[in-house]
């Protein structure tokens, strides 16, 4: 049986700590520091725009993060809502890819079990932090029974920018948090695809992991995640979006982050932050209207459902 191609939306939810490491910025925080805004703002934001457009999307938590009761109960409500719960490692460590083989296992295993808690499910889903996949990581995603993941994103332009703004603040004498990818991820196919456990940036022939890399537009590689639409806009997406589906026709993986749905007027946001994260000065409302033009025009070729399910639909048409 045919079915429609399938539009998927995920949250990363890096909390305001992991834009302060990578931007070598210092967080310091008290008790009377006001909650991190990512969960305390954001979440319930995204939460609100997807019911209003009846959306069903995927949320990759970081581990750490969900030891705190409050965090976890929003999650919770996310998950009860019909939203999928994903993993996005434990500590969010950029350079996770360099990590002995027993760290990369704990990192995946302790939130899946702290996730499975949460929601009553098995975690079917990984991202790594920084889109930064190596062999190690697919081999034990595949061993611990993860059925796909979402970390690759073969966008040279971001490649080229990462490169230079780590290079200006080693200049500066500012240390980043952030590691740099592999190239060779770079080559990755831009479809869905069964990935190879040891080149995991590569097809394989047999059955396994899948990898479902980030939209980018065909040939110039420009990035389409929540952030670069603020640059875009509603409408240049829509005329964008016969080029993009031809590409992406059996699965649009559209990613965002937390951060995208907060502006530097938001309690808890660093003022300092918005020097190096220019989309914090996009008025949250400017932000609110694009994504509802952004999911109104791909609900015109797609059904949207949590990365799980178009997987599983895929996996079951091979
Ligand atoms: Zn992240």
């Amino acid at each position: 049986m045919q079915t429609s191609p399938s539009a998927c939306i995920s949250i990363d939810m890096d909390g305001i700590g992991c834009y302060t490491s990578i931007h070598g910025i210092p967080h310091p925080t008290t008790p009377h520091s006001p909650p991190d805004p990512i969960f305390a703002i954001a979440l319930e934001r995204f939460l609100a725009l997807f019911a209003e457009l009846g959306v069903q999307a995927t949320f990759f938590c970081i581990g750490r993060d969900l030891e705190d009761p409050t965090h976890a109960e929003l999650f919770r409500q996310a998950a009860a809502a019909g939203h999928e719960l994903a993993s996005h490692s434990y500590n969010h460590l950029y350079n996770l890819r360099s990590q002995s083989r027993s760290i990369i296992r704990d990192e995946i295993e302790r939130t899946s079990a702290l996730l499975t808690r949460i929601s009553g499910e098995r975690v079917v889903g990984f991202r790594t932090p920084g889109y930064n996949l190596s062999a190690p990581i697919a081999r034990e995603l595949t061993s611990q029974g993860y059925l796909y993941d979402s970390s690759l994103f073969p966008c040279p332009p971001y490649y080229a920018a990462k490169g230079l703004i780590m290079a200006s603040m080693r200049l500066t004498g500012r240390r980043s948090g952030s590691q740099m990818n592999l190239p060779q991820t770079l080559l990755s196919p831009l479809e869905p695809y069964v990935a190879d456990p040891d080149r995991p940036w590569r097809p394989a022939a047999g059955g396994g992991l899948w990898e479902i890399p980030m939209c980018v537009v065909p040939g110039v590689r420009f990035p389409i995640i929540g952030t670069s639409l603020h640059l875009l806009g509603g409408h240049r997406f829509r005329a964008l979006m016969p080029t993009l589906a031809w590409r992406h026709r059996s699965l649009f993986n559209l990613e965002f982050h937390g951060i995208d749905l907060l502006d530097t007027t938001d309690e808890g946001v660093p003022t300092q932050l918005g020097a190096h994260q220019p989309d914090l000065g996009v008025p949250l409302e400017q932000k609110l209207n694009t994504y509802r033009e952004v999911f109104t025009a791909l609900r015109e070729r797609y059904t949207f459902r949590t990365l799980r399910d178009a997987v599983l639909l895929l996996d079951r048409s091979r």
